[in-house]
């Protein structure tokens, strides 16, 4: 990684692979969260306090693409972190977000950006 910190045991300094990826750049990526199917913006730097700067740029992006995702004024953004309390990172919310890991398949890695693909 060529930005900030990196820890190896942390599983959002890993960043695997393997849901659907909308975005990435230099400061963040933003992905499907594995355990809600939510998009999650995650900080490209293990820690909790990126520049206040980053946080606007990476809650805008998030937001951005809630609106693609789901329309305007319909999701909110979650701040709380309580799956990976030292890592940077916000989950974007809609009112389904609850049941739709058991109604729908989970999302699949198939490149940053474009469609949304499932899980057969
Ligand atoms: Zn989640
Ligand atoms: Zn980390």
């Amino acid at each position: 990684m060529k930005y900030g910190y990196f820890d190896e045991d942390c599983e959002l300094c890993e960043a695997a692979r393997f849901t659907h990826w909308y975005y990435e750049d230099e400061i963040c990526w933003i992905a499907d969260c594995e355990a809600c199917s939510t998009p999650m913006v995650v900080w490209k730097s293990h820690g909790t306090e990126p520049e206040p700067g980053e946080v606007d740029w990476m809650l805008e992006r998030l937001t951005q693409v809630g609106l693609d995702r789901f329309g305007e004024g319909v999701a909110s953004v979650d701040r709380t972190m309580r799956q990976v309390p030292d890592h940077f990172h916000a989950h974007l919310r809609d009112p389904h977000w609850l049941s739709r890991r058991w109604l729908e398949a989970p999302s699949k890695y198939s490149g940053v950006g474009g469609t949304r693909q499932f899980l057969k």
